[in-house]
């Protein structure tokens, strides 16, 4: 996802191809919902501000939410005591996020002004805008803020946000507003929690030195929030409060990165704490880590051997930046595929697929001649989370190829995608099966040394990796099925002998 001068583009994740692009005058900030919607603010300081959502594969408009109160006008004290009135001035953005609970959180603030040739009122308003991905929206009212001085004009309102999810129930907002002028009025600061559209004020931890507002950072297993604040003397310092806002634990100097599945959290130094705040541990050179569990090295760029941490489960928000991918997004579905990409770190699958990975059994012919339930038979037979399997495009693709090779004759499906508790099942000595990754099938052949030959070579005529033909230990031939993968397209190799 590329934000440029009034654009949004996506990018295809293999090609780096642009495949859609919308354009209008758009900017941050800017997130994409685990269904595919962007989220986007177009006409930023504008009587016509809104938020808006993009449907990521046409990049058409699906809706806009306008966030400005009419009238406005920017500043909005600029008109003359007689008549006077109240006017609305410009928003200020900051913060988006999608949280557990599926919508995506704005927050925003905009003043009022209401001017008499004897009074002037100067309130600022803090909203969080909820959205979901088909544009339904409720505004929730943070709070109405007046500036220390009442009767003062500020030259601008200063929003500062600190926001993640609260599991799937909604957020922690914490934020803190600060009014610009001939005199600095020194800033107003509260914390919020939210629950559906209902809003409940909470005391924010107060630490000694604590310069501006708390900023959550990530959820640990139990619920409670590890954040960081500056002190006194400019260092960024960690904090741990549970959901009232008292603090529980604080560590000078260091930052958390991951809530780990023990309650504790493993710092930016890499460092792990327990949830008492007790040092347990150090990693000797904290890794960058990536979405398949690899740890890497910058400067200079270098895979290194490491064991990925285990994240807080459900993952709402255990990472820093909400996931590996540090886009602001809990990478939470709300359905099935939540356990099925459990699994892949229960069975040490090697990589963790994320919500559009999956195809869902509503797509039930999501080729011309493999339909979803022919694909799924492996899960389905064993009644292990049907309704969602990864179905690749370079598997749809191989098996549509490989069927006009085999002069357009049917085929039938034994195995194609298996959970990775179903993978177990079938081999449990090979837990990186292809078949978890959705890329593999297994093709029927009735035993039959002519059938297996033609689909064997059918599959192999496509760039696919296929299996040999087995021998078992008491000689003969097994030739009951054919294993074709497509995993050359996802960058993996396969034995020469599978390519011929
Ligand atoms: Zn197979």
């Amino acid at each position: 996802m590329v934000l440029g001068n009034n654009s949004i583009t996506k990018l295809d994740g293999i090609t780096g191809q642009p495949d859609s692009v919308y354009t209008g005058n758009v900017s941050g900030p800017l997130v994409v919902h685990t269904d595919g919607t962007i989220f986007a603010v177009q006409n930023l300081y504008t009587s016509s501000v809104a938020v808006i959502g993009i449907d990521p594969t046409t990049g058409a408009q699906k809706f806009s939410v306008p966030l400005a109160v009419q009238p406005y006008q920017d500043p909005p004290y600029s008109f003359t005591c007689s008549p006077g009135g109240t006017h609305f001035g410009r928003v200020n953005v900051s913060g988006m996020i999608v949280a557990g609970d599926g919508y995506a959180y704005v927050a925003y603030e905009y003043p009022e002004a209401s001017i008499s040739c004897s009074a002037v009122g100067y309130v600022s308003h803090l909203r969080l805008l909820q959205v979901s991905s088909s544009g339904a929206y409720n505004v929730l009212n943070i709070g109405d803020v007046q500036p220390p001085n009442p009767g003062y004009l500020p030259g601008a309102d200063v929003l500062n946000i600190g926001m993640i999810t609260n599991a799937d129930i909604g957020v922690l907002l914490s934020w803190s507003i600060n009014w610009i002028g001939d005199v600095d009025q020194g800033p107003v600061a509260g914390m919020m929690m939210t629950n559906g559209t209902s809003v409940t004020a909470i005391n924010p931890p107060s630490l000694p030195g604590q310069n501006g507002i708390i900023v959550p950072v990530l959820q640990a297993q139990d619920g409670s929030f590890v954040g960081t604040y500056r002190d006194s003397s400019g260092q960024t310092d960690m904090v741990a409060f549970d959901q009232t806002g008292n603090v529980r634990w604080t560590v000078p100097n260091d930052q958390p990165q991951i809530a780990t599945d023990d309650g504790g959290v493993l710092t930016r130094l890499g460092v792990t704490y327990d949830q008492n705040g007790n040092a347990t541990g150090q990693i000797a050179n904290m890794p960058a880590q990536s979405w398949i569990g690899r740890g890497y090295e910058i400067s200079p760029l270098m895979q290194i051997a490491f064991q990925a941490t285990p994240q807080a489960t459900p993952p709402y928000w255990s990472v820093a930046q909400a996931n590996l991918s540090v886009n602001s997004t809990s990478p939470i579905c709300r359905d099935d595929r939540d356990p099925l990409i459990k699994e892949y770190s229960t069975f040490k699958s090697g990589f963790t697929p994320v919500c559009s990975d999956f195809t869902g059994s509503n797509n039930a012919q999501p080729s011309p001649h493999f339909s979803f339930a022919q694909l799924d038979i492996s899960d389905i037979t064993r009644s292990e989370y049907v309704d969602w399997a990864i179905l690749r495009s370079t598997l749809l693709n191989g098996l549509e190829t490989t069927r006009g090779n085999y002069n357009n004759q049917s085929i039938t499906i034994g195995s194609g995608y298996r959970s990775p508790k179903v993978q177990n099942i079938i081999n449990p000595n090979a837990p990186r099966d292809r078949h978890i990754h959705g890329d593999a099938a297994d093709m029927s052949t009735g035993n039959s040394q002519t059938t297996w030959n033609a689909l064997h070579n059918a599959a192999l005529a496509t760039g696919a990796c296929v299996e040999p033909e087995l021998t078992p230990s008491g000689g003969g031939s097994t030739v009951n099925h054919v294993h074709a993968d497509w995993r050359r397209a996802d960058g993996a190799a396969c034995a020469a002998t599978w390519l011929q």
